[in-house]
């Protein structure tokens, strides 16, 4: 069978078409320089992303996610990356706070959605729409779908957000083609999205473990909890 083996998941692809998605327990950052092993994590992970990933699909964004295989693992249908990444932002924080000088936090608005270029070997540059036309990424109307479906699945999870208690700072998507049209697939968790604690601002979120700020996975644990009371709320309204 065939295996893909990604910085924090491995990707095995069935005879069926459809692709198990395994968490791992590793966090990465810097691209790859900085890298430790949190066990449990990768559990933690898969749930919190399934989670957001139904919850999103109900929204009616399309997602590669089909169910739950065990504690850490996911099927979804198989998919051509775009090699994007399509960041929304509706603060300022990390390389945006670098590249403008703009405080963190300064509030973007309407919100800011950015397109990088996922490649490893040249840092995953961020490129524009006149680049990606050159490179042959995605056609000029697939990127427009792309920055549609980001805002809006962005404006979704702020809603359930702020539900939970959650500032959500910023967030980065992927999304790849399939037969049935282009779906959100790859993982919506606290490793792809800034996520702060609405009261006193401080990180639930891969940034603790990217600025060595303390104990990565209770930050988890409660961005976990916190989404599970905010959807049973959803449901029950
Ligand atoms: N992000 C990610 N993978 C990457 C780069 C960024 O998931 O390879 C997420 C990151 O967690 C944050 C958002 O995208 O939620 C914006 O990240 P930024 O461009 O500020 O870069 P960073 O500060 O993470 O280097």
């Amino acid at each position: 069978m065939q295996q893909y083996e990604g910085k924090a998941k491995r990707v095995t692809v069935r005879d069926d078409g459809d692709v198990e998605i395994y968490y791992k327990d590793d966090a990465t950052a810097f691209n790859g320089q900085k890298h430790e092993l949190f066990a449990g994590k990768g559990a933690l992970n898969s749930q919190i992303a399934e989670r957001l990933l139904v919850y999103l699909q109900q929204r009616g964004t399309p997602t590669h996610h089909v169910q739950r295989l065990d504690d850490r693992t996911l099927l979804a249908k198989r998919v051509k990356i775009f090699p994007l990444e399509v960041v929304v932002r509706f603060k300022v924080a990390g390389s945006l706070a670098k590249r403008t000088g703009l405080p963190d936090n300064t509030v973007c608005a309407p919100p800011i959605v950015e397109t990088y270029y996922k490649r490893d070997d040249l840092g995953d540059p961020i490129v524009n729409d006149d680049h990606i036309r050159l490179l042959g990424i995605a056609t000029p109307a697939d990127v427009l779908t792309l920055r549609r479906m980001a805002l809006k699945a962005a404006l979704d999870l702020k809603a359930l957000c702020d539900k939970a208690e959650i500032d959500l700072v910023d967030l980065k998507l992927e999304f790849g083609q399939s037969g049935a049209g282009i779906l959100l697939a790859d993982e919506v968790s606290p490793d792809t999205c800034r996520f702060r604690d609405k009261k006193t601002g401080s990180s639930l979120d891969k940034d603790v473990f990217r600025q060595g700020k303390g104990d990565l996975l209770s930050g988890y644990r409660e961005v976990l909890q916190r989404f599970e009371k905010a959807l049973a709320e959803v449901v029950r309204a």
